[in-house]
């Protein structure tokens, strides 16, 4: 057994894979087409928004120089003013307006007392109020451009789109983005022993990998193709890999170990893919193969399912957010402190990734690892939150101990 020394560290092989891919050319979508992809040119605001300074609370619109004396200073209200209504007086000394949430402010006030801090008086020269605290001038005030400035950025290249940031743009009239288009992904699932789900199995297994390595495509945010099942053969593995043509990524479960079946690696030469690298010192997943024919990347994947899962967190869907323009920092697997629940051992030379159910508890994450460990097992990564980095060189991880977790994105 390999004692892990001539295999590429997960990190090398990551920014390997990753240093293959660049963002994808850019299309103009809809924004709600856009949500969590990311922005493939900086966006300008057009607007400046809000457009005057208004008023954070319902209250009063002052001069907060009228203010300064003995409290409770008393002041003529000279007018009301409501969101979507214009001031029309302006404040001079010792008056001040009745103001509700986003209205703008008149002339001349600069801070706002919220209507708690008062008490309405009706005078016979007309309406006042009793303002009960001095404020600061800014008081309540949200200053006109706080959201954007006409002719400056708005949001650069490669921000992930969220919903605020998709506000921002749905406030500047913007009607569509550029983001680079969706990565189009093929699926062949490799093995004489495989059928569809739709099929009597009669002896052989559900190819469970290409569906849900199409879920986690999708869910990546790419265009995922099922190109079905190819048997045991490096003709027909390397048939149906001539066959798959215009994809951006092309993805193979099964086949890329050792055995004497295995025929993908071989396939992918004869095809004139340019093997990058296929032994990483990673469990589970240590077979996986990476290449590159032209613009298209292709990834041989272990076979196991839950290898086929950790395999396409840790390279393939850092490479999917690539190619969609997420900037550098959002490409990488997220990761999350955590404590480890029970104790883990294992030989140096391979990097473990551990399925766990991370529960928040005393104000820190605890990381249970599953009872399956089996990378042959699904039910080994059915209610697994995170992945727990059992580091390459590390034998053993301690109860209670400080521990690196991943969170997977094809939990529910
Ligand atoms: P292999 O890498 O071809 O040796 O396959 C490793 C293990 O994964 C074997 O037990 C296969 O039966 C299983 N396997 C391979 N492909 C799939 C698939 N598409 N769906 C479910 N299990 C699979
Ligand atoms: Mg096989």
């Amino acid at each position: 057994m390999s004692t892990g020394s001539d295999l590429l560290p997960v990190e090398d092989a990551r920014a390997r894979a990753l240093a293959l891919a660049s963002p994808l050319p850019v299309e103009w979508v809809r924004l709600d087409e856009a949500l969590g992809r990311a922005l493939g040119a900086d966006v300008l605001a057009q607007r400046t928004l809000p457009p005057w300074d208004n008023s954070a609370m319902d209250g009063y619109a002052v001069r907060s120089a009228d203010l300064t004396g003995p409290l409770p200073v008393r002041l003529a209200v000279g007018e009301t003013i409501h969101a979507g209504e214009t001031p029309k007086l302006e404040l001079r000394p010792g008056i001040c307006a009745r103001i509700m949430t986003g209205a703008p402010l008149p002339a001349g006030a600069d801070a706002v007392v919220m209507q708690e801090r008062t008490r309405p008086l009706q005078l016979a020269e007309g309406p006042a109020v009793e303002i009960l605290e001095a404020v600061s001038p800014g008081n309540f005030v949200r200053p006109r451009g706080e959201d954007a400035r006409a002719g400056e950025p708005l949001l650069g290249r490669g921000t992930p789109l969220g919903i605020p940031e998709l506000g921002l743009i749905t406030a500047q009239g913007m009607l569509t983005v550029p983001v680079p288009r969706r990565p189009r992904v093929a699926i062949l699932s490799t093995g004489d022993e495989l059928c569809r789900a739709d099929e009597a199995p009669e002896g052989r297994i559900v190819d469970t990998n290409a569906p849900a390595l199409a879920l986690a495509v999708a869910r990546a945010g790419g265009l995922p193709t099922l190109l079905g099942i190819a048997r045991d053969t490096q003709a027909e593995v390397s048939s149906r890999l001539a066959d798959a043509q215009g994809f951006d990524v092309v993805l193979t479960s099964a086949g890329v170990s050792v055995g004497e079946r295995d025929f993908v690696k071989a396939a992918l030469q004869e095809q004139g893919v340019e093997m990058n690298f296929w032994r990483v010192a990673i469990k589970p997943g240590k077979p996986l193969a990476v290449g590159r024919r032209g613009a298209t990347l292709y990834f041989g994947l272990p076979g196991n399912p839950t290898s086929s899962l950790v395999t396409f967190e840790l390279f393939v869907r850092p490479v999917l957010r690539r190619l969609l323009g997420h900037s550098p920092s959002a490409v990488e697997p997220a990761r999350v402190p955590g404590r480890l629940e029970g104790e883990l051992r294992k030989p140096p030379g391979l990097a473990h990734y551990i399925r766990v159910a991370a529960t928040w508890r005393d104000g820190e994450l605890w990381a249970r690892p599953l009872a399956t460990q089996t990378s042959g097992a699904l039910r080994s990564a059915a209610s697994a939150t995170h992945l727990l980095h059992f580091p390459r060189e590390a034998s053993s991880l301690a109860h209670g101990g400080y521990v690196v977790l991943l969170p997977v994105s094809w939990a529910a």
